[in-house]
């Protein structure tokens, strides 16, 4: 392990490279990466990055995609690139086409997790933390389209009090959690504060006192008053929320929260992909181009106040 570590930090240096790491990877992982996040907060990150030639995405290919577009002057690199997101490939922009064809006129808000064909047929993407500013910033349009997850659109319309036209992609490892698992849970730990991501089914979200996004997880663990929270999201994030917060027990709201895709990048792939430069994702250009006009109108409208 000490040997890995080492060898890792020598390559990092090497190769310029800068490593980034999404908050439901391993502990070890978050532990060596430069910077810890969510996807769209590390994409931005990593663009801010002057000296680095070479990012290293510890995450799935959605991400990294983004990370490409985002940086087109810069290597990034996958440790696995087998990690892919189930939620993000359950639509094609093949489908989308078909579904927008099927609703004319009507504006496209696209999760970022999805791909970056998807992204490019989109007309606005938006984040866990930022999908309610960015569906209410399309106004009173008769017909909204969001897409891929249907359990973000529909903690947005809860939000809203307002109907959208939901594709029905879901998170396999969000939708494991049920309510009578957060009531059970509740009863062993009665002291407990419970918080669950939007990916979590509607029923799921009504079970609990929070539903944040991953980032604000973990700007509340920061803050909070409280002393104890059961935590609905992929069990990565526990390792994030306790270095956050070392004063706060954070208990998994459930044991089947593992991505399991998320789970596949190791010490030993990361020294791997740095030594051999591999696998490195890129976007085409004329994708990564349109993709990259719905990823700057969100970052627009999320600014504005
Ligand atoms: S946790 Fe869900 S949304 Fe995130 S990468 Fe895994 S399958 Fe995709």
């Amino acid at each position: 392990m000490e040997n890995l570590l080492a060898d890792i930090n020598r390559l990092r240096q090497e190769r310029r490279a800068v490593i980034l790491a999404h908050t439901y990877q391993s502990p070890e992982v978050q532990d060596i990466a430069d910077f810890v996040g969510d996807s769209y907060g590390l994409s931005v990150k990593a663009a801010q990055i002057a000296d680095a030639d070479v990012i290293v995405f510890c995450g799935v290919q959605f991400m990294a995609e983004t990370a490409a577009i985002l940086n087109p002057g810069r290597q990034v690199l996958m440790p696995d690139p087998e990690a892919g997101c189930p939620m993000a490939d359950m639509i094609t922009a093949d489908q989308l086409r078909q579904f927008k064809a099927e609703h004319p006129g009507a504006p496209t808000v696209c999760y970022v997790n999805s791909t970056a064909e998807v992204k490019a047929e989109s007309d606005v993407c938006c984040t866990s933390s930022n999908a309610v500013k960015i569906v209410q910033s399309l106004g009173d349009v008769p017909e909204i389209l969001f897409v891929p997850d249907q359990y973000l659109g529909r903690f947005v319309e809860r939000q809203l009090g307002r109907r959208l036209v939901l594709w029905e992609g879901f998170c396999p490892t969000h939708y494991t959690l049920g309510p009578e698992t957060i009531r059970k849970m509740k009863r062993l730990h009665p002291d407990a504060k419970v918080m669950v991501h939007p990916e979590t089914r509607p029923e799921t979200q009504d079970a609990a006192d929070f539903i944040l996004s991953t980032g604000q997880m973990v700007d509340l663990a920061k803050t909070t008053p409280y002393r104890q929270f059961l935590v609905g999201t992929e069990e990565g994030i526990l390792h994030t929320l306790r270095k956050a917060a070392p004063h706060i027990e954070f208990i998994p709201a459930s044991d089947f929260l593992r991505c399991p895709n998320m789970k596949k990048t190791t010490l030993a792939k990361i020294k791997t992909c740095l030594e051999t430069r591999q696998t490195r994702i890129t976007v085409p250009a004329e994708i990564a181009a349109k993709a990259k006009i719905a990823i700057d109108k969100m970052l627009q409208i999320s600014a504005a106040k």
